[in-house]
Order: structure tokens, then sequence, then C-alpha cells
């Protein structure tokens, strides 16, 4: 019998990871500056809180999630998306007590999950790093959001973007927008996929989400939700606009889009690459908006929120095109020759010395001739490497060779033992 994993995951090995961490690495240093802290929430969830949330004819909800009866026969969902979870727990710790500073900021990485089809930048495991903001209706707030997504891009070198935002407004526009969307399309209504025919009357502004090409095509004439914005919906979006254009932001407004998650309103954003990655198609990397009332459905006070989800997988799959730009860091410091077996315990003390003091160390295990191991420590790129044989440690000595100048020497032991830096000076 063959263990295979599971379809739709990933084995992230060794080589792999280095360039994770790096993500994750860049993705810390920059949260740090915007002073958004980390949160952890359970991986999964409640089944209601993304039931209530995410939208009943959500494809998340309708197809995708991962959910099942534990044997408490409790209904639960691994999570599909990281703000739902986020909001939850803002509510149950009560985060939104005076005590705290608004917005209220966090940031969280890790594996969400959804029941898809697999496929290149499509898995039912993957992952996310992303961000929230609550307490604050400010657009400017939405704009920084913004901004800091593009900055995170901007850290990892990955320069092949596009920035394409839209309104969906607050409540009166969507519902004056519903009925003018319905009017359009019920003349349309035997063309459209199933999908689209069942969301026509629940929820008509998921059928411009649709992925469907026919679908698509019928949509490009409907009417414009910009058309339907009230007047502070519109102050809102024109001073998103006018807060980029002063950041030097560039952007394109598609007023068909919607996002995949029902509870977005105002602001929404995409940031979408071309890279070869994805064959030179257009592939949405990031993704987010403002999403007032999000609180308010999972018991909460009502607080306005905004933030953003970027896909892991995704954005490397645009950086390994570009590969030879990441700086991985594997170097190794020292390697260990030990010569003869009485040299065993001997290495095992100075490679743990080296790694006490902060260097990195290497030695053989497998009582390899000298010359296995000198080939060895070439390999690894070693940058010194200290030989001991009996001789050496009778004499309290060893020999070290810096391998770029090929430079020898013989040094004492202790020295190495206690204060290595100094012997390398
Ligand atoms: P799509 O239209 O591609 O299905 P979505 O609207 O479902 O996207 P979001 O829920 O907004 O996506 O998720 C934000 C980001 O997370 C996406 O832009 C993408 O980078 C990533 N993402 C979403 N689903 C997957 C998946 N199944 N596999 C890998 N990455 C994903
Ligand atoms: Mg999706």
């Amino acid at each position: 019998m063959k263990y295979q994993k599971p379809k739709g995951t990933a084995d992230i090995l060794a080589d792999e990871s280095t360039k994770w961490q790096y993500v994750e690495e860049k993705a810390r240093e920059l949260f740090k500056k915007y002073r958004y802290h980390e949160m952890r929430t359970p991986i999964f969830e409640n089944f209601e809180v993304f039931s209530r949330t995410s939208g009943e004819t959500s494809d998340i909800v309708t197809k995708e999630m991962y959910d099942f009866h534990d044997k408490g026969d409790r209904h639960i969902t691994l999570r599909p998306e990281g703000t739902a979870g986020v909001v939850r727990s803002f509510v149950e710790n009560k985060l939104y007590g005076p005590e705290y500073q608004k917005p209220y900021k966090v940031y969280y990485m890790g594996p969400m999950f959804r029941y898809e089809r697999p496929q290149s930048g499509r898995l039912r495991e993957f992952h996310q790093i992303g961000v929230e903001a609550f307490g604050v209706d400010n657009p400017t707030l939405d704009v920084e959001v913004i901004a800091m997504a593009i900055d995170l891009l901007k850290s990892v070198e990955i320069n092949s973007l596009k920035l394409v935002i839209n309104t969906l407004g607050d409540i009166e526009t969507r519902q004056n927008y519903r009925q003018a969307l319905i009017d359009y399309l019920e003349p349309f209504e035997d063309q459209l996929s199933e999908d689209s025919k069942e969301r026509m009357h629940k929820n008509p502004l998921r059928v411009l989400d649709s992925k469907d090409e026919n679908d698509q095509k019928i949509v490009e004439n409907a009417p414009s939700i910009l058309d339907f914005l009230t007047d502070n919906s519109k102050k809102h979006f024109e001073t998103v606009k006018s807060l980029l254009d002063d950041l030097g932001i560039k952007y394109e407004i598609d007023a068909n889009m919607v996002r995949g998650l029902d509870y977005y309103n105002h602001t929404i954003f995409e940031i979408m690459s071309d890279s070869k990655a994805f064959g030179g198609k257009w592939t949405t990397v990031c993704a987010g908006g403002r999403y007032n009332g999000l609180v308010e459905q999972l018991g909460g006070p009502a607080t306005p929120g905004v933030g953003f989800g970027l896909g892991v997988e995704r954005l490397l799959l645009i950086l390994n095109t570009e590969k030879d730009k990441l700086p991985l860091d594997d170097d190794l410091d020292v390697y260990v020759v030990g010569i003869g077996n009485e040299t065993n315990a001997k290495s095992l003390e100075i490679v743990q010395a080296l790694r006490q003091q902060g260097f990195s160390a290497d030695r053989d295990y497998l009582n390899r001739k000298p010359k296995g191991q000198f080939k060895t420590a070439s390999r690894l790129a070693a940058k010194y490497t200290i030989t001991i044989g009996e001789r050496e440690i009778a004499e309290n000595k060893a020999n070290i060779k810096d391998m770029a100048s090929g430079q020898e020497n013989s040094v004492n032991l202790d020295d190495i033992l206690n204060n290595f830096e100094n012997v390398i000076k």
C-alpha cells in the first residue's frame, strides 16, 4: 500500500520552505512598521462562523466548505478564510472595549481549506497572510491597508502588478442596485448558468462574480453600481481615490468587481499579476476590502472593519519565475573534520560550542575518511573547516582552514571552544 498526500495539498520541502520563511519574515517586518500584531485563531471554527458571514450563495458556503460533525456532534468547519475567525475572536474577547486602541490592528498567516478543483494556484489546503483593522470608518484606513498590501508585494520584489478597486457602497446603495441588476438580468435568465439562475434572485451581485464565460459576457453590459451610490458612499469612494492619487498609487476601477464573500461594503480591491507563472493571464494574488457589518453579524457592537488576504502559494508561483533574486540564507560557518575514531567526542564538543557561540556548524557521523569529509565541507560551502586528529587532541590544538583563501593555521582548541570569533579575526 502506498500513502499519498490528499488531493489538493502540498508537501513543502526544504528548498521551498526557505522561500516561505523569506516571505513570512518580510511580512512580519512590514507589519511591525505598520504596527499590526499577530493574532492566532483556531484552524477550525463552528460551522456558523463561516456560513453566517461568507454568504449563503457564495462558492465558499455552497461548494467549498470542509465541514464535518465531530464526535460530540458539533458542526465544525476547517477555516476557508481568515477574517470570520478573527472577527469571532474580536467579539468573544471584547477587543472593541475602551481599553483598546482604535483601529485595533491584527495580522495572521496560516492554512485555509476549500474544497476546490485542484490546479496550479488553486489548492484544497492553501495559505494566506492577512490583516484586519477594526473600529475606524475613515477611508484613509482603506487606503493605508491597500498601500500596505502593495508594500508587502514590493518588499519581496514582485513588480508585475496592478491594483483594481471598486465600491459596493452601503446597504441602501446595494438595495437600489440590486433591483436594477435583477431587472437587467431577467431577460437573460434562460441563458444564465445554473448557479447564476439560482443566485439571480437570492443575491444578484453574485452573478457579477460568475466564472462562467457566457455569464461574464451577459454581465458586461449590466448597470454599474457606481450609478447607485448614496451621497455617503460616493464621498467615501471619492476620498479613497484621491488619497490613492496623493500616494502615487495607480489603480483601475472595475465596477463589476464584487469579491467572493458577501460581507464586503464600500471599498473592495484586488491586486493582480500577469506574471509568466499564470501564463500571462491576470490573476488575483491579494484581495480585500471593507466589511462594516461583520462584527455585528457575529454578535458584537457595530464596528467598522477593513482588511485583506494574500495567497502565499500564488505569490510564490510568481517568485519562482524570478527565482535567482531570492536571498536565501543557508550558509555553513564551520565543518569539523575528525580523523580517527578517537575524535568523535571532541568533534561533538566543538560543534556544540560553536553553535552556542552563534555559528552554524556541521560534522561527519559516518566515520568517513578525511577525504570524504573534506569533500562534504566544500560541497556545503563551509567558510571554515576545523580538523582534529588524536595528536591534535593530545596537544589541545586544532587545524583551522579558511576555505576562501586556503590559509591554514594551528590554533589552541580552548580558543575555538570559548571564543571562535576571536580565532577567525
Ligand atoms: P478566486 O476567484 O480565485 O476563487 P476568491 O475570491 O475565492 O478567489 P479570496 O477568498 O478573496 O479568493 O482569497 C484571497 C486570495 O487567496 C486569492 O486572491 C488567492 O491568492 C488565494 N486563494 C483563494 N483560494 C485559493 C485556493 N483554493 N488555492 C490557493 N490560493 C487561493
Ligand atoms: Mg474562490
